[in-house]
């Protein structure tokens, strides 16, 4: 079946979604882009969304065999901001006229860390209230599988959105990209309970990945309609040269050309398959081509995440080879972002939490 009629099409199945996934043509990717812009519009509206990403700590507990903070990489300088780092650099995020936040880092579960993640939850929510956000910033979480109990917390707190991504569906890659204690199902429960709570969650994959097929990424996207998640951040997989899976292990990853344009093409199909949700351009996109982050806007997605983290602990924060905005100032990555979304035909959306339209419709009806 030719781009134009599957693009007509009500549903999409598995077999439909993965020859939209593998077009090669330029017209047919023009076809595809227009129809993802076109869904953007129409279901989210012509803003870009911010979220200041604050990469607090590069400590990790996991040793997944991609990731550049893996515990077993001991070339990395480890660090963790103090309650008082985090707090000033979000309200230096407010300041830039952002009003959501992501607050990431490697993944542990110990009492202190926990305790830690509510603590500046608690206080950025009280250092950010202004006029324009009378609740504070919006808190995205993304630090990893924990206990239901702690979710918990952490949305008592006021943490409102949290990003866990599934990193695979596809049960064999998942066992082959992990170490045996982590467990594909887990992750997937973790979701559900995080949804349970009322978080409005997030979820993701790595496009590109050494052994994986469009037939996968397929599956990847109806896993995302499925479990009716309200936010996707996903982008390439990108060697991280001290990891396991840059030696080759399990093969070798897509080259960057194409693993850059699978993934717009991954960005526009998930949004034509769950059309209200918010979907990240993500950093790793810049990573592979200079103008990424306004191509993945061009190709469907509707939310950018300036770097925040303060200045001298971003090289320390490495989870693949060639991560861009390392070198920046603080503040500098949200004016330079305001300027990508315009000229891909968006506006900017400031000073305000900028949820996802899905969430505001599974919660309201
Ligand atoms: N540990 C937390 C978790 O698992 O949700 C959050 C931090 S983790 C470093 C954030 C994301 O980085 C992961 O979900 C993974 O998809 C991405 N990532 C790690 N290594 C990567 C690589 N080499 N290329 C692209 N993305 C990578």
């Amino acid at each position: 079946m030719g781009i134009g009629s599957l693009l007509r099409k009500k549903h999409l199945d598995q077999a439909d979604i993965t020859e939209l996934l593998s077009c090669h043509e330029a017209g047919d990717i023009e076809q595809l882009r227009r129809a993802a812009w076109e869904t953007t519009t129409r279901y989210c509206g012509h803003k870009v969304h911010f979220r200041g990403l604050i990469e607090f700590s590069n400590i990790c507990a996991n040793d997944c065999l991609y990731c550049g903070i893996r515990k077993s990489n001991c070339v990395v300088e480890r660090y963790s901001l103090t309650v008082d780092e985090v707090v000033e650099a979000a309200i230096s995020c407010a300041e830039h006229g952002i009003g959501s936040l992501v607050l990431q880092s490697g993944e542990r579960t110990d009492p202190a860390f926990i305790d830690f993640v509510v603590e500046i939850v608690e206080k950025i929510k009280i250092a950010t209230r202004s006029d324009n956000l009378p609740q504070g910033m919006g808190i995205t979480l993304c630090v990893g599988e924990q206990q239901r109990e702690t979710c918990e917390r952490f949305f008592a707190t006021g943490a409102h959105r949290y990003l866990l991504r599934i990193e695979t569906t596809s049960p064999d890659l998942y066992r082959r990209l992990h170490p045996p204690g982590m467990s594909l199902e887990r992750r997937k429960a973790c979701l559900q309970d995080l949804k349970a709570i009322g978080f409005q969650c997030g979820t993701g994959v790595m496009i590109g990945l050494p052994g994986q097929t469009c037939e996968d990424l397929a599956r990847d996207i109806l896993f995302f309609r499925d479990s009716d998640v309200d936010m996707i951040g996903m982008g390439p997989y990108i060697v991280h040269q001290d990891t396991p899976l840059a030696g080759g292990v399990l093969g070798l990853p897509l080259p960057a050309v194409e693993a850059f344009e699978l993934s717009l093409r991954m960005i526009a199909v998930t949004r034509i398959v769950l059309c209200d949700i918010n979907i990240a351009a993500t950093t790793a996109l810049q990573a592979l081509h200079p103008t990424g982050r306004e191509e993945g806007i061009r190709f469907g997605a509707n939310v950018v995440m300036p770097q925040l983290t303060p200045g001298r602990f971003r090289k320390h924060y490495l989870l693949y080879d060639g991560k861009p905005c390392v070198d920046g100032q603080e503040g500098e990555c949200a004016g330079c972002l305001r300027e990508k979304i315009i000229t891909s035909g968006r506006e900017p959306g400031l000073l305000e939490w900028g949820d996802s339209p899905h969430f505001t419709r599974r919660k309201h009806g």
